[in-house]
């Protein structure tokens, strides 16, 4: 008979699929994209997923057996199987590092091997002279806890590996290990009671007998039928008649049949209807969707540049709309989370259950649920996918659309672990594989999707008007230099300012303030020697934060008291530059004590519910003035403010990095956009010590085209993205002087390679978390085949690899920084 074996993908840093034997028995049972269980290293499992299967046994190794077959159908299409490798080719990764991406965990198995204690062993009667002190500690564990894992039980028994005494045990037949797959995605099971079919509405009757011998029972069976629908199911979730009763009780009505328990089982999606159909767009609104259409006809991807509040979203809607009547599935992708309550509030209420919403920070067993309803394709009830980045991983069947919200956001952007993909870029991949149609949306669209559209590669689609009339805005620009000049400053407020936000106050409407920094004060300085505090493991200064009276370091997350006195020179006189967030709160409490005031910044919503609770907090009037960070210029809708104010713009622009300027004209051009969304205009107040900053300027006079056209110019000159393609390397090491060797040799390598390589150079941040840093950039031409670069650069790698076996350091590729 011949033998199978089969290429897989290990979710390890592995960059040649392994190759395995297939036991006999699974003959005509394996395809490619199922998962299998494969034995790897000396004791450990893992899940890997079928790439092909072939009859070559590998030249270098034996292959060993595959240990258990995961999945009689496949998880995976080839379609997938292929994107797979496509990202790991580009983003010059491993296939490992896409698999742990791109399967939820509950897809991914682990193997725990438990202990037991051996049934033939009698602990009570065995004799303590037989087994060691450590021996006989472990057998008391398992008897007093029952079967555990090594682990457990070495962390119980305070030693570092049970393994010796384990091997001991087994010899003496004391103890007995067995595999168990810990298969960790269970749908949910729900428990649920009703009337036993004999006792059926004898209530009162029932009632009364149980109220002598067992009052808990009688009172738990009132709750039951008080808690009771009085629809046909007539059901009762345990766990809600738990809140009322204890279990004994309820046990009790189990075992005197008057009620009985069954289980269902659910999904953890919601289940909800639709409320409302979509509105009818505005003849501006309808000429975009033809247009699209149009576009989409000739099979191009489409650039919907719309300003804020023109109504992009409803557009989405009413194309999402012929999509799903079509049966199809459509990937609504959007920058973050987070911040889209109202978008999911608005999309469920036009497709009710088809809204299905996939995010990595939810639990494992609802991305399990959803993964496995998309695989399921047309006959999937969600069939909109709403989801970050990570979407882009689902699986697919029938994909015909998909919408890239707010495109230029770099939270597209994955940075750490690999694959450091870019969704708005795969999703152009995605669109070609699966043959759908590709529209991206934004207000201020990216370099990179305005070139396209100058090269005709992509459609370009342009709604320049607010979708509600009398809207819009009115930009101030307000002098910082003069005015501190004048001394007309009010703590961080300029006159205008202040006024503004008095006046809207007065009305009843709201206000946002805008300071893209968190904490109390950025820095913190000797006033005598220039000292300044720095974080211990990192290179960056240390901001103090109001809220825990300590400085933060924003890399690390270390903590310390604020010195007292300065290290180097003992004196006492401490200058502090800049502000933060809780630095504007406290203005603002002291300028406006009558305000209700809230701040949302990361350090303010460490969770998904303090970010909601803020949010509706704002959104239900109950709060005047909202202060925030980058997360309050996306995407939000709030109807009553009237007033933006960003405290200094000057930190917007101040990043030495190619793309400052046009992140900052984004991020304004955003934050402006929350103001004058409904019928009143809003108004705008930039803080800046450079009025004339080619940013200002262009948002003041609307320049938006001769603002891109120099930096176009810039970027061209200078090699830089979107006309030059960028490799970020970096080299991390604990040793300082091992890293300095290792970048100058990579560096000579690359070199002498002709790689056009800048660096190695100590970035910005030198060094996160004691670990050194040392970084190349390494460009390439935009439309030069990539293939021989990326060869250049693995072979460089390898050869540092081959001669450096024993050095610790970390290699790590960014394929199309941001
Ligand atoms: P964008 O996504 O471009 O910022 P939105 O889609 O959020 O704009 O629209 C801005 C506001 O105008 C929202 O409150 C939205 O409900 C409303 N709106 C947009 N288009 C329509 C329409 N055709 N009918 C009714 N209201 C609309
Ligand atoms: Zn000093
Ligand atoms: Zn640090």
């Amino acid at each position: 008979m011949d033998t199978w074996f089969a290429d897989v993908i290990i979710p390890l840093k592995v960059s040649q699929p392994f190759t395995y034997r297939l036991p006999n028995d699974w003959n005509g049972k394996v395809k490619a994209g199922q998962r299998i269980l494969v034995p790897f290293g000396k004791s450990k499992y893992y899940t890997a997923v079928v790439l092909r299967l072939h009859k070559q046994a590998p030249l270098h190794y034996t292959a060993k057996y595959a240990e258990m077959l995961l999945d009689l159908e496949p998880v995976l299409t080839e379609a997938h199987l292929k994107f797979w490798l496509w990202m790991a080719h580009y983003y010059m990764c491993t296939p490992g590092d896409v698999m742990q991406a791109a399967l939820p965990a509950g897809l991914k198995l682990s193997t725990q091997c438990t202990v037991h204690l051996h049934p033939e062993f009698d602990f009570e009667q065995s004799s303590a002279s037989d087994f060691s002190v450590r021996e006989h500690a472990l057998l008391d564990v398992l008897h007093q806890n029952g079967s555990r894992t090594p682990d457990a039980l070495a962390e119980l028994l305070a030693v570092k590996t049970v393994q010796p005494i384990l091997k001991k045990l087994l010899d003496k037949k004391a103890v007995y290990i067995e595999d168990v797959l810990d298969e960790t995605y269970k749908p949910l099971k729900l428990v649920y009671l009703q009337w036993h079919p004999d006792c059926r509405e004898r209530l009162e009757e029932l009632h009364l007998k149980l109220s002598n011998r067992a009052p808990q029972q009688a009172a738990a069976l009132l709750q039951f039928n008080a808690l009771k629908p009085q629809n046909a199911t007539a059901e009762v979730k345990k766990s809600a008649l738990l809140q009322h009763c204890t279990s004994a009780a309820i046990k009790g009505l189990l075992e005197k049949k008057i009620l009985q328990e069954f289980t269902k089982t659910e999904l953890r999606l919601d289940y909800r209807s639709p409320s409302r159909k979509p509105f009818p767009l505005s003849s501006q609104q309808q000429s975009c969707i033809d247009s699209i259409q149009h576009y989409f006809k000739q099979q191009l991807p489409v650039l919907l540049h719309g300003v804020t509040g023109s109504g992009k979203t409803e557009i989405y809607i009413h194309l999402i709309q012929s999509y799903l009547n079509a049966g199809a599935q459509v990937l609504y992708l959007i920058p973050e989370i987070a911040l889209t309550t109202q978008l999911i509030e608005r999309l469920s209420a036009v497709f009710g259950t088809a809204v299905g919403v996939y995010h990595s920070r939810f639990n494992t067993h609802a991305r399990t649920e959803l993964w496995h309803q998309v695989g399921l394709g047309s006959k999937s009830f969600c069939r909109l996918l709403v989801g970050a980045r990570s979407s882009v991983f689902l699986p697919f069947k029938n994909l015909q659309l998909i919408i890239v919200d707010e495109e230029h956001d770099a939270s597209y952007k994955q940075q750490d672990p690999a694959p450091r993909y870019q969704a708005r870029d795969v999703a152009f991949y995605l669109a070609r594989l699966y043959g759908a149609r590709l529209l991206l949306g934004s207000a201020t669209p990216s370099a990179e999707s305005r070139l396209l559209c100058q090269e005709s590669k992509m459609a370009y689609v342009r709604l320049n008007e607010q979708y509600a009339s009398g809207g819009g805005n009115q930009i101030h620009v307000c002098d910082l230099t003069l005015h501190r000049g004048q001394y007309e400053m009010d703590g961080l407020f300029t006159p205008d300012l202040k006024n503004a936000i008095h006046q809207a106050l007065a009305q009843g409407q709201q206000v946002l303030l805008f300071q893209n920094r968190r904490g109390l004060v950025p820095l913190t300085e000797c006033r005598k020697c220039g000292y300044i505090p720095q974080c211990s493991q990192c290179d960056v200064s240390l901001i103090r934060h109001k809220s825990s009276g300590r400085m933060h370091c924003h890399y690390c997350g270390l903590q310390s008291m604020p010195p007292s006195q300065c290290p180097a020179c003992a004196s006492q006189n401490w200058s502090e530059k800049g502000f933060g967030t809780e630095r504007v709160e406290e203005d603002v409490q002291r300028i406006f004590p009558q305000a209700r005031v809230g701040r949302m910044d990361q350090d303010s919503t460490r969770s998904r519910q303090d970010y909601l609770t803020i949010f509706e907090a704002f959104a239900s009037r109950e709060m005047d003035i909202l202060i925030g960070t980058q997360m309050v210029s996306k995407g939000l809708d709030f109807k009553h403010l009237s007033v933006v104010g960003v405290l200094n713009a000057d930190g917007l622009w101040q990043f030495p990095e190619f793309r400052s300027q046009e992140r900052a004209y984004q991020t304004l051009v955003q934050v402006k956009g929350r103001a004058g969304r409904m019928h009143q205009k809003g108004q705008v107040f930039i803080q800046t010590t450079q009025p004339e900053h080619p940013v200002i300027q262009t948002l003041r006079f609307q320049t938006e085209d001769a603002f891109y056209a120099q930096l176009f110019n810039e970027r061209s000159t200078f090699g830089y993205p979107p006309f030059t393609r960028l490799l970020e390397l970096t080299l991390k090491s604990t040793n300082r002087d091992e890293l300095e060797h290792l970048a100058g040799l990579l560096g000579n390598d690359l070199k002498r390679m002709n790689v056009n390589v800048l660096g190695p150079e100590t970035p910005l941040v030198g060094k996160i978390k004691n670990h050194h840093l040392k970084r190349f950039l390494i460009k390439w031409p935009r439309y030069e085949e990539p293939q021989q670069h990326r060869q250049k650069i693995w072979d460089a790698l390898d050869k540092i690899k081959k001669t450096h076996a024993r050095w610790n350091y970390r290699v790590e590729l960014n394929v199309d920084p941001v």
